[in-house]
C-alpha cells in the first residue's frame, strides 16, 4: 500500500510540471498560427490570461488541462485518493475561476474557445474547431492593441 501523500507533496510533485508551453498548448498555437492568426501568449492582463488571445481582433483561446480545470466527466480528471476534501475546493475554486474569467470576456466583447487536452488528440479534429471558431466569430472592429 503506498503512503498517503499530502495536498503538499502533491502540489509540489504538480507545480514540477510545466503549466505553460507544454505540448498541447504549442501544438495549438502552431495550428492558430497555421490558419494565418496571429496572437500573443501569456496575456496575464486578460481575465484567466487566456493562453493565445488577440486583443484587437476580440478573441481568445484556453488551452485547459483536464486535471487541473477539472474536465467534467474526464478520465484525465481523476482526483488524487488521498486528501479529497483539499482537492474537491481546489478544483471547485479552479473551476470557478474559469467560469467567472469566460463571463468577463465575454462581457469585453471577446470570441472564447476552451480547448481541453483530451480532446487535441485529433489533429484534424482540433483545426476543424480551431476554423469553425474563427469563421462563426462575429464581426469587430478593429482597434489598436
Ligand atoms: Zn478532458
Amino acid at each position: 500500500m503506498p503512503q498517503a501523500q499530502s495536498p503538499e507533496t502533491v502540489s509540489r510533485r504538480m507545480a514540477a510540471v510545466p503549466s505553460r508551453d507544454t505540448g498541447p498548448e504549442r501544438v495549438v498555437r502552431a495550428l492558430v498560427h497555421s490558419l494565418g492568426r496571429r496572437f500573443r501568449v501569456r496575456n496575464r492582463d486578460l481575465p484567466g490570461s487566456p493562453d493565445i488571445a488577440n486583443r484587437s481582433a476580440r478573441w481568445a483561446i484556453f488551452v485547459h488541462g483536464c486535471f487541473w480545470h477539472h474536465h467534467v466527466g474526464c478520465p484525465r480528471a481523476s482526483r488524487p485518493k488521498s486528501n479529497r476534501h483539499y482537492w474537491r475546493e481546489k478544483f471547485q475554486r479552479n473551476r470557478r475561476r474559469d467560469a467567472s474569467a469566460l463571463r468577463s470576456l465575454s462581457s469585453q466583447g471577446f470570441n472564447v474557445l476552451v480547448l481541453w487536452q483530451c480532446e487535441l488528440e485529433s489533429e484534424q479534429e482540433t483545426v476543424k474547431r480551431l476554423r469553425s471558431f474563427f469563421s462563426r466569430m462575429r464581426f469587430v472592429r478593429s482597434r489598436p492593441e
